[in-house]
């Protein structure tokens, strides 16, 4: 139920009009009953007076037995006073009445009046006479001869008489209480608004803080609370502002800070609506900056990838990384970063994805890969013939031995050559893979990849005097491409077969994991130290680069198996002891994860 809304003034003003006919009121109805009861005693008090008059009259008159002449005194005294006089003898019987026959009047013994005087006090009492047909009061004073009461005079005046004077005092009592609230009634306009006025005012002036106008502060005027709230209404004004504008400086600092980002900055809600998104997101997915916020991620980017990735992140609690591909007008690689947005202790709000372009990155790559896989092809060629010729020059008897040693020279570094380029064509191959979005895995048996690598090996293992261990479970399969699988396992043992000492044991041992399948190729040979680990897997790092030169090494296995490991979504690790021996694990996921390219 809606109450009805008034103004202040109008709620002030009929309250004290109303209070000030109350007041008049009262004071009347106090004052009236307060004459009335005064003019009662003044006529009761008169009352006596007269009886006691009629008394000392009688001069004992009473006491005699003969009581010739009382009635014409009584009658006499009645009509000079105005008085009703009744004499009253103690057994009740009337003797004498002013006004009426006495013989005709009934026993007066149980008059109120007449039984307070016998009993020795002063009666009186107010009440309709059946005798006059009208309200009189009554007054009655014992009569005693020689301490003995004999009787009682009783005198009486009609009440109208007192009523009448009173009306016409209540009469002039209202008529004055009229007066007065028609006087008093604009005091109290005059009142009501001075009260309601302040309010009135300060009700405009936060209207307006409320609508923004906050540079027109209050007037402080009136009492003191008044002053006090437009004071402190000025004081919460100029704070607001103050806050307002450090908010706005704020925001167009945080505009400024994420307008000028390369990296593209989309923050998304709970409910996967987005929050914020930066000009560089925009322009990634040709959006426009100033979209509504709040709409939903879905209908803002239409990228599955991305959408996904941003459903993942909001079903984690933990930071997420991924690199992704966008598919549109121009192919775009993405690095992107998933970070829990948190509110102000209101637990997680949505999530800040930061998109870095990596597209430029990702084509220099390529053509970086091009470029070496061209080169290394077109030098397959002359390397080739280069080695052809100088096999048919050693061969040749007639050379002499400077020239053998020379020839000898240059065919070890066309090996070398050799060696080099077609690791150089094997890691662009690899790579090239990647980028086409994956190599063919499939379900295959692991022993038969090991043992080939072994056959690939067998000439350097029967030169160094290497003792092979393989052991691995017969039945044991894994998702793997088994030419790339075959590549990583003969660098490996390459490797363990070069740094070893004559004599000594290399050993693969294939073992099923939680989640996953491990190869390790461990050795006993001259280790590597700590400080080379974390760098091993890069291109052309020797941890010792005499001994590997030496051993026709290129630098490359390594990176090689690394990059046999991410395509088959594995890992490779390394640990080793220097002059104990290295253990390389080559880990292969047991569960696949699903795969474009892959077959399942
Ligand atoms: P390289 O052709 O020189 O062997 P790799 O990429 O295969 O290149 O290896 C990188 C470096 O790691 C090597 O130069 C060597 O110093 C070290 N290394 C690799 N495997 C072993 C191993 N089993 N024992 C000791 N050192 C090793």
């Amino acid at each position: 139920m809606k109450l009805k809304q008034r103004r202040l003034v109008w709620q002030l003003y009929p309250s004290y009009l109303l209070l000030i006919i109350l007041v008049l009121l009262a004071v009347g109805l106090y004052v009236s009953g307060a004459m009335r009861n005064f003019h009662y005693r003044q006529t009761a008090d008169d009352l006596r007076a007269r009886a006691l008059l009629v008394e000392q009259q009688l001069q004992g008159r009473l006491n005699n037995s003969n009581h010739d002449g009382l009635l014409p005194l009584v009658k006499r005294l009645g009509e000079q006073s105005g008085t009703r006089i009744t004499i009253v003898l103690a057994d009740g019987k009337v003797l004498a009445d002013s006004h009426e026959n006495a013989l005709k009047m009934d026993n007066h013994g149980q008059r109120p009046e007449i039984l307070q005087a016998f009993a020795g006090q002063q009666g009186m009492s107010v009440r309709f006479s059946n005798t006059l047909g009208q309200s009189l009061m009554y007054v009655a004073i014992p009569v005693y001869n020689k301490g003995q009461l004999i009787g009682s005079i009783r005198t009486a005046l009609p009440v109208s008489n007192i009523d009448a004077t009173l009306k016409e005092i209540y009469w002039k009592l209202i008529i004055a209480g009229l007066v007065l609230s028609v006087l008093l009634a604009p005091i109290c306009w005059w009142l009501s608004r001075r009260l309601s006025r302040p309010l009135e005012l300060m009700t405009d002036g936060a209207q307006r803080f409320s609508q923004g106008n906050l540079d027109i502060p209050l007037e402080v005027t009136g009492s003191v609370e008044t002053r006090r709230l437009a004071a402190a209404m000025n004081q919460m004004a100029t704070n607001l502002e103050n806050r307002i504008s450090r908010e706005v400086e704020q925001r167009s600092e945080i505009e400024t800070v994420l307008g000028c980002m390369v990296e593209g900055i989309i923050a998304v809600d709970n409910d996967e609506r987005v929050i914020r998104l930066n000009p560089a997101a925009a322009e990634l997915f040709a959006v426009s900056p100033q979209l509504n916020p709040d709409r939903p991620i879905q209908e803002v980017i239409r990228q599955a990838e991305l959408q996904r990735f941003i459903r993942q992140a909001l079903n984690q609690q933990e930071p997420l990384e991924e690199e992704l591909v966008m598919h549109g007008s121009i192919k775009r690689h993405l690095h992107v970063q998933a970070t829990p947005l948190t509110g102000n202790g209101d637990g997680r709000i949505g999530v800040l994805i930061v998109l870095h372009d990596l597209t430029r990155l990702r084509q220099l790559e390529s053509v970086r890969r091009d470029f070496v896989g061209n080169v290394s092809h077109e030098l397959k060629t002359p390397i080739t013939a280069i080695r052809g010729a100088v096999e048919t020059l050693l061969d040749d008897e007639s050379t002499n031995v400077a020239s053998q040693r020379f020839l000898q020279i240059i065919f070890k570094q066309s090996e070398r050559l050799n060696a080099l380029v077609e690791d150089l064509l094997n890691l662009s191959r690899i790579e090239q893979g990647d980028e086409r979005g994956g190599w063919e895995l499939s379900r295959e048996l692991l022993s038969p990849i090991l043992e080939s690598a072994r056959i690939a090996c067998e000439s350097l293992l029967v030169q160094q005097q290497i003792n092979l261990q393989i052991d691995c479970p017969e039945q044991l399969k894994a998702r793997i491409n088994s030419s790339l699988l075959e590549q990583a396992i003969i660098n490996q043992l390459t490797n363990a077969i070069k740094y070893s000492e004559a004599g000594d044991q290399v050993e693969i041992k294939v073992a099923e994991l939680d989640k996953q399948i491990s190869i390790q190729v461990l050795d006993h040979g001259c280790g590597i130290d700590q400080k080379h680990l974390p760098r091993l897997f890069e291109r052309f790092y020797r941890a010792d680069l005499a001994r590997s030169r030496n051993l026709g090494g290129t630098g490359l296995g390594l990176a090689i198996v690394k990059h046999v490991a991410h395509a088959h979504r594995g890992e490779i690790l390394v640990t080793s002891q220097p002059g104990e021996g290295s253990c390389f694990t080559f880990l292969l996921p047991r569960i696949a994860t699903a795969k474009k390219s892959e077959h399942p």
